[in-house]
């Protein structure tokens, strides 16, 4: 029968791409629950299902930070059954460290970690007893590597993937999927936000110095590198849907093969340092230099073509 998927983070984006994609399945194999923390701003979701909707696909009220809306639309679902759970919504935080507030860094954890994990909490219990089921998480290549001026959002990610990682291997003994999905720059609303907020916020307390480094080096790598780079949210449900199809699901699936050598240079030099000088150069002898870093991950990814990235088609 149609296998019942669950996504948070609908309204927009990646959670809205899946969300779409699946209930467009031609053999209609899915039954799409898009939940959301704001129904008011469903229209771009319903106008994408088409006439999907109401047939495969249905809208719920969500907000992975709270306990009795997460409780309520799991209830609501028949017989609580969820085979998929997709584990999409997130926010970003960029900006040096010093001019964020604790209370915007633990904003970040409550969404990208805790709402994460109090989804899980929810569904997983049920998916253990029927000995069947899949947990798909939207991490980021940040959450394998971090980056310089996105400490904290690199550090929910990096946490999800330490709980994931953690947990999946329990879960096979119930015959429950994990799969990580790690895009790097994708062109939604996330991207816009991040622009919007840097545009709009001071950031207190940060010398000259750094601020410079912030304006000059990063932001420009930063537009260049999702110009470059970026993929679209359809290119990420591609993936997605290929991880739920697979007969034997990856526990992590790159979306973008350039990023490849990026997490490769990681393990390829146990010391930290390769992978510390190649970002120190990106950001400061690089950044600004139009297209140079873009460039550098084109040829660093020819040399590792081979190590598996699942490909968009
Ligand atoms: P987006 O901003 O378009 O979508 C994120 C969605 O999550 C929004 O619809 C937002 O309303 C929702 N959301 C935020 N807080 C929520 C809450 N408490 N409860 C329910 N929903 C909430 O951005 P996106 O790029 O589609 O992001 C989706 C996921 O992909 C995120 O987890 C993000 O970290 C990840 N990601 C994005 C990029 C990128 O470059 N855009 C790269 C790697 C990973």
């Amino acid at each position: 029968g149609q296998k019942v998927v669950l996504i948070t983070g609908c309204s927009s984006g990646i959670g809205l791409g899946i969300a779409v994609m699946l209930a467009r399945d031609k053999q209609q194999r899915y039954y799409v629950i898009a939940t959301m923390r704001d129904l008011k701003r469903q229209d771009k979701l319903v106008c994408a299902a088409g006439d999907t909707y109401g047939k495969t696909l249905t809208v719920c009220t969500l907000d992975v930070c709270s306990n009795e809306s997460v409780r309520q639309c799991v209830d609501s679902v028949k017989d609580r059954h969820i085979d998929i759970l997709i584990n999409n919504a997130g926010v970003g935080l960029v900006g040096p460290v010093e001019g964020l507030s604790l209370d915007d860094m633990m904003k970040v954890f409550e969404t990208n970690f805790f709402g994460a994990v109090r989804m899980i909490k929810e569904v997983m219990p049920d998916m253990k007893k029927r000995r069947s089921g899949h947990i798909i998480v939207i991490s980021s290549v940040m959450g394998l590597q971090g980056v310089a001026f996105n400490d904290v959002y690199a550090a929910s990610k990096f946490a999800i993937e330490g709980f994931c990682e953690s947990l999946a291997v329990q879960l096979l003994k119930f015959n429950v999927t994990m799969s990580m999905i790690e895009p790097g720059p994708v062109h939604t609303e996330f991207e816009m936000k991040m622009y919007d907020d840097v545009s709009k916020k001071e950031y207190p307390n940060t010398d000259p110095e750094t601020m410079h480094h912030f304006r000059t080096c990063y932001l420009p790598t930063s537009v260049n590198i999702f110009q470059g780079l970026g993929q679209t949210p359809e290119d990420i449900a591609k993936v997605t849907k290929k991880v739920i199809e697979s007969p034997r699901p990856p526990f992590r699936s790159l979306t973008n093969p350039l990023y490849t050598p990026i997490v490769a240079l990681k393990y390829a030099d146990d010391s930290g340092d390769l992978s510390l000088h190649t970002f120190y150069h990106m950001l400061y002898n690089l950044g600004g230099v139009m297209h140079v870093s873009v460039r550098i991950m084109k040829v660093l990814s020819f040399s590792c073509m081979r190590r598996r990235a699942v490909s968009p088609d």
